[in-house]
């Protein structure tokens, strides 16, 4: 089982037309036809959208996906037209909303690795390849890659996997062109924030983009869409923490799963039931780690 544990209701705006609640995200088109995306603080694991919320968590991933965007914005355009709150719609949307570019996604999450864990490690254990690419021996988990690999994965539906897919594979569904330039992309994008990072006491372990090209363009344009470098899309881990050879503490969702699978939740990953609210103290330390996600990378307080 997953999904969500609640459904929200789409809040009604006059003047805005609901396209699709996302996991994360609420999808709206203003009269002008552009695509008016809003962040909840709704935080998700395991393929559940949980029923507990997380203060703070749309506007912090807004913001740094904002900050983001302009730093990167000589290497990819980037879909965003503005963070105005449209008219009629409630006050707490400030800081949460942009206004984008509706574009035409290509169906493909675009994953750059330059450290190995995860699903990388699982099949890098077993023969030695990530995502088929063959990698030296002696890697272990946290493991730096000798250069960072372009894995790309297929976009599943609310409560399903995405799943690892070959290059050929891409090719196959976008053509040979439009693969290698999001490759090219998404490394190169990738590349740059890795660095940032660094400089900012972050370990970038790996990331996904989502790339779109506009309505009645030939694709030869990729803009670069939805959110980027948040902790839900990403793996950041503190430099002064990284050690290769066991899993690394990171700024993310980790204080929700440990505690899901925890006795203390009750709850089984495996079951027919879905999760349980999370108590304070877990809603507290994730904030918290969001927030300082925030700042250290943007070196700015989250007020
Ligand atoms: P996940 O983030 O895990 O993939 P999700 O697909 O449900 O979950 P949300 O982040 O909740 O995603 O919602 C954002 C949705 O908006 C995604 O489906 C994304 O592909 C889409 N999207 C982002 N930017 C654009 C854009 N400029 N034009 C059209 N669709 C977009
Ligand atoms: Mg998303």
């Amino acid at each position: 089982m997953s999904g969500f544990v609640d459904k929200p209701e789409p809040v009604q705006v006059p003047g805005l037309e609901h396209l699709h609640t996302g996991k994360v995200r609420d999808l709206y088109q203003n009269a002008a036809g552009e695509l008016v995306m809003v962040a909840s603080d709704r935080i998700s694991a395991y393929d559940w959208v949980l029923p507990t919320e997380i203060p703070d968590k749309g506007r912090i991933l807004t913001q740094l996906s904002l900050w983001w965007f302009d730093l990167l914005a000589d290497l990819a355009p980037n879909h965003v037209i503005s963070t105005d709150v449209p008219e009629g719609a409630p006050a707490e949307w400030a800081g949460r909303t942009m206004v984008c570019r509706r574009l035409r996604m290509f169906p493909v999450e675009c994953v750059a690795r330059g450290y190995l864990t995860g699903s990388g490690l699982a099949e890098y254990e077993r023969d030695r390849t990530v995502c088929g690419l063959a990698l030296p021996e002696g890697l272990a988990d946290g493991s730096e890659l000798p250069a960072p690999i372009f894995t790309p994965a297929t976009k599943a539906e609310v409560g399903e996997h995405d799943e690892n897919v070959s290059y050929e594979e891409v090719a196959r569904r976008v053509g040979a062109e439009t693969a290698a330039r999001l490759r090219q992309a998404t490394l190169a994008v990738y590349g740059r924030a890795r660095d940032i990072a660094r400089g900012r006491g972050i370990v970038l372990a790996d990331t996904k983009f989502e790339f779109g090209f506009p309505e009645g363009d030939d694709e030869r344009s990729l803009v670069l869409a939805d959110e980027v470098l948040t902790p839900d899309s990403s793996r950041f881990w503190p430099a002064d923490l990284w050690e290769p050879g066991r899993p690394q503490p990171s700024f993310d969702k980790q204080f929700v799963r440990d505690w899901l699978t925890s006795p203390a939740s009750g709850w089984a990953r495996t079951g027919e039931q879905p999760p349980p609210e999370l108590p304070p103290s877990v809603v507290e330390q994730t904030r918290a780690r969001y927030v300082e996600a925030y700042e250290r990378l943007t070196g700015l307080p989250w007020s």
